[in-house]
């Protein structure tokens, strides 16, 4: 075929997009191929001396299942009144339980059989493909339908699922939240870790302390920034750098009901600075109710922060929402919703991090271990290159196999 010399100009572009999309197929593999063949849970182990666990969400039930599993002694002292962390569920909103912190699956299905410890392909959780038909961007102005093409290719790239009638929460409340609750002391706020002595001495809000021979913290990167909890000898250069360096950016969920659904699956704003999404929470979900998140992060949540009420946040989302769907927002929000501010949570400080997009060096600054007794677990210390609960989860058995192998 002989090529017009205008076409010669879109090769270099045609190869890009060939290597691009390479990229695009080995991604989602390369995610799957990092995972463990075996984890901890596969192992046993015999340790005598005392642990305690610092936080617990999914990092830190994760390492405790590993030490209940292997009658260790160990204890979880967590700050607030529940377990779970950043994962929550509400059931009174809608007719399906509603994921008000972590939500979807980033990684492959069979992930969910590596964080059970089951063998095998076969998945037991009914999933929804996150596949979505309508999606739409908005830049404030200009409200444009993206074509088919890019909703599969956006899915290709990353095939993202969600629990059809069930939750994160659900998940790890079965798989590890069962197991080791009765070994949480609740309302246990941690201030101080003194790792200088033969053993490590934990102080509490209340002034109460715990010995242990070593510790795993588990706690957000938001709380280690906002150096509520001293260390002593202080953290080195290094360590406190690597906490600094990396973004823990600030946010919300807000998740609203409506008599009528006007929206599509999704629609990404376009942003300067941060995140901005509204998104059909209900999508493929066996529900009759109509209910829209919005996911907001970084300088975009700022500016809703610096409104003055609830109400007002509300009010301005919704009349965004009217200026693209002629008043249709305002007319049937049923003004019930839920509002979590994870970015001003006391003990998360923050939304998430994804480990994959931060420096080694940082990295492994924030993984390394203090004289071999204060381990670092949670979502940005996972060596498997997983993101969110997975990452979390993971970082737990690995920590938990740390703490017990090296003696
Ligand atoms: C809005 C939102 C949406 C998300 N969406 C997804 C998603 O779709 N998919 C996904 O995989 N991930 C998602 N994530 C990220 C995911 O929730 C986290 O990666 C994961 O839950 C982190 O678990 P963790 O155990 O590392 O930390 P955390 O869940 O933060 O647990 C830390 C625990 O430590 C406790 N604690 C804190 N300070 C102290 C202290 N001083 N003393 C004692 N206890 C303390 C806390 O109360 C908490 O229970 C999302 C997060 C947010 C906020």
């Amino acid at each position: 075929m002989k090529l017009n010399s205008n076409y010669y100009i879109l090769i270099p572009y045609l190869v890009a997009m060939i290597i691009i999309c390479q990229g695009c197929i080995q991604w989602a593999a390369r995610a799957k191929d990092k995972l463990p063949e075996e984890t901890a849970l596969d192992r046993s182990y015999s340790y005598d001396g005392k642990v305690i666990i610092i936080g617990a969400g999914a990092a830190g039930m994760a390492a405790a299942k590993v030490f209940e599993q292997n009658n260790i002694d160990y204890t979880i002292l967590e700050a607030t009144n529940r377990y779970g962390g950043r994962l929550k569920k509400d059931t009174t909103l809608a007719d399906f339980p509603i994921d008000v912190g972590a939500e979807w699956l980033h990684s492959a299905p069979i992930t969910l059989n590596v964080l059970k410890g089951k063998k095998g392909s076969d998945i037991d959780e009914e999933l929804i493909s996150y596949n979505l038909n309508h999606t739409a961007t908005w830049d404030g102005k200009n409200y444009k339908i993206n074509p088919k093409w890019e909703n599969n290719f956006r899915y290709n790239f990353m095939p993202e699922s969600k629990f059809k009638n069930s939750t994160w929460y659900d998940f790890v409340d079965q798989h590890l939240g069962s197991s080791v609750k009765h070994k949480i002391q609740f309302n246990t706020l941690v201030t101080a870790i003194d790792y200088s002595g033969d053993k490590v001495v934990i102080t509490t809000e209340g002034g109460h302390t715990y010995k242990a021979d070593k510790v795993i913290v588990t706690v957000s990167l938001g709380v280690l920034k906002s150096k509520s909890i001293s260390f002593y000898p202080e953290l080195d250069k290094e360590k406190r750098g690597a906490i600094e360096s990396v973004d823990f950016l600030t946010g919300f969920k807000l998740i609203m009901k409506f008599s009528e659904k006007f929206y599509p699956d999704a629609i990404s704003c376009e942003v300067n600075d941060g995140e901005k999404v509204y998104y059909d929470i209900a999508f493929r979900k066996e529900s009759h109710s109509n209910i829209l998140g919005v996911l907001c992060r970084g300088a975009q949540a700022e500016k809703y922060y610096a409104l003055n009420s609830e109400q007002e946040i509300i009010d301005s989302l919704l009349q965004e929402l009217d200026l693209i769907f002629d008043g249709k927002a305002t007319s049937s929000f049923q003004g019930e919703y839920i509002l979590e501010d994870w970015g001003h949570h006391a003990f998360t400080l923050g939304t998430w991090t994804q480990a994959i997009m931060e420096k080694q060096s940082q990295l492994n600054n924030l993984n390394r271990p203090l004289d071999n007794k204060v381990y670092f677990a949670g979502e940005i210390n996972d060596v498997y290159q997983q993101m969110g609960v997975p990452g979390a989860i993971l970082s737990g058995y690995h920590m938990a196999d740390k703490v017990l192998a090296e003696k």
